[in-house]
């Protein structure tokens, strides 16, 4: 690597590691700031009852070709262990199968009507490859002018819960259009179409593997550093200096690869208009709860839920992706609620949301006892899905927010759910501009 002052990038989750190792590639000096004493953000690891686990549900698809090719170049590629899930609905208080297409045809809620309705949206969606004629009507209307109400109702409506939340529609149809072509893509790969991929000892092998090919290629990667200030910018060579752990560290440029109103705190001291297009950008957020239980639950990868009194979006049991080997002989089951800033359930304590999750749960498993729970956690992140709005597909914050001072986060990707395939291939695709924004 080159010696000079290095690029500064904020936040070490996987935007700023992945953007980190690329410029590192490069022989770029990088310095890669991250606020927790640990790295890899919304797939961070943490432990329960002495399980390491992570914080929030990963899987890896077969069509995941970007993120698999970084693996590959990161010598983990092997860990990715692919197995055939299953998919269910917790429907009229019993589950049903809804792996294969053939299941979904076969969905008792629906008659033969619906059936070639549902055929259809996704016929529709998939035929289509641009998502913009997409991008100005609301999911729902969308989905309920294709396929009508009961189709909506029993089908759509659960899956857009589980995925957006209540407020579903304050994302477009682009949303789903993203999500049908993904799944149609998934089903084109020939080996693995019906599989799942999980990395084998958590997905904190990825964030471990990152930060070493930084440091070999001499680069430097520092925990517990919290950016608190971001200055300069305004000499003839446009130098900023990041402020973080009580040091004014000089820099040769800086990414922020924080979320959206985190990047505008940063830079609204010294560039306010910056600050007033990073700030109103809002995002979904996640409250999830944890469960590790001394039983096997359901069959399922991923129930969805069509009964409206359970108080989670889905039950996502990581054993029966990983095996339960991976948890010390345990079943790990995530209960999320997809929640706005402005949601009640952020106000909801930890011991509230056990309480009731559990009794949700015991709705669709009534023999589920205290003591099959052997411990649980609750996790809550504020900023997971941007929320980009209807029509507003077009206009995300740019690259370069000043000479010397870019951006890149998962605010520009869109109309993608946000997951690292769609991570790694935007910062692939940006890294021209990024080298431009700083000079
Ligand atoms: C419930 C859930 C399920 C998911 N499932 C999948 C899945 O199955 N497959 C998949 O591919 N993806 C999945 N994802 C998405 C995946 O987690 C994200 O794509 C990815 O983590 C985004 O990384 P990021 O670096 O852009 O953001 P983040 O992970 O949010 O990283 C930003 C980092 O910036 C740091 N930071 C903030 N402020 C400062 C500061 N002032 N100074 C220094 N550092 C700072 C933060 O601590 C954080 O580490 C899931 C996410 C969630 C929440």
């Amino acid at each position: 690597m080159s010696g000079g002052l290095p690029i500064r990038i904020i936040g070490g989750g996987m935007t700023g590691l992945t953007l980190g190792y690329r410029l590192a590639q490069q022989g770029i000096p990088v310095a890669v700031h991250e606020r927790d004493p640990y790295l890899g953000g919304l797939a961070s690891e943490s432990s329960l009852g002495g399980v390491v686990l992570e914080r929030f549900y990963h899987c890896v698809l077969p069509t995941d070709t970007a993120l698999l090719a970084l693996l590959r170049e990161l010598g983990i590629d092997g860990d990715v262990k692919w197995n055939r899930t299953r998919t269910g609905f917790f429907h009229d208080g019993r589950m049903i199968e809804m792996t294969s297409t053939a299941d979904f045809l076969k969905f008792p809620a629906l008659n033969v009507a619906d059936r070639m309705r549902l055929a259809w949206t996704i016929g529709y969606c998939g035929l289509r490859k641009n998502w913009k004629r997409f991008d100005r009507e609301p999911v729902s209307r969308f989905l309920r002018r294709h396929g009508g109400e009961r189709l909506f109702t029993s089908i759509w409506e659960p899956l857009l819960l589980a995925k957006l939340g209540q407020d579903y529609d304050r994302f477009a149809a682009s949303f789903i259009w993203a999500t049908i072509t993904r799944m149609l893509s998934a089903r084109k790969q020939r080996d693995r179409s019906e599989k799942l991929g999980s990395i084998k000892g958590r997905y904190g092998k990825v964030f471990v593997a990152l930060r070493s090919a930084i440091l070999s290629a001499g680069g430097e990667v520092h925990t517990s550093s919290v950016v608190s200030a971001i200055t300069g910018g305004t000499d003839a060579r446009a130098r900023w200096t990041v402020h973080a752990d009580g040091k004014a560290l000089e820099t040769r440029g800086v990414v922020l690869c924080t979320p959206a109103p985190v990047a505008a705190d940063l830079v609204g001291p010294i560039l306010p208009d910056v600050a007033a297009l990073l700030r109103p950008i809002e995002y979904l957020g996640v409250v999830c709860e944890v469960l590790l239980l001394n039983r096997a639950l359901t069959p399922y990868y991923v129930l969805n839920l069509t009964d409206r009194r359970l108080p989670f979006t889905g039950i996502i049991d990581v054993s029966n992706l990983a095996g339960r080997d991976e948890f010390r002989d345990h079943t790990v089951i995530y209960l999320p609620r997809y929640a706005v800033s402005t949601s009640a359930v952020w106000e909801m304590s930890d011991e509230a949301l056990h309480k009731d999750n559990v009794a949700g749960l015991k709705l669709v498993v009534p023999d589920l006892s205290e003591e099959d729970i052997a411990a649980w956690g609750v996790y809550r992140a504020k900023y997971v899905q941007p929320i980009h709005g209807v029509g507003k597909g077009g206009a995300l914050p740019p690259v370069q927010l000043a000479p010397g001072l870019a951006y890149l986060s998962t605010a520009q990707i869109h109309p993608w759910p946000v997951f690292n395939d769609a991570v790694v291939r935007h910062i692939d695709t940006s890294l021209n501009a990024i080298r431009v924004a700083l000079g």
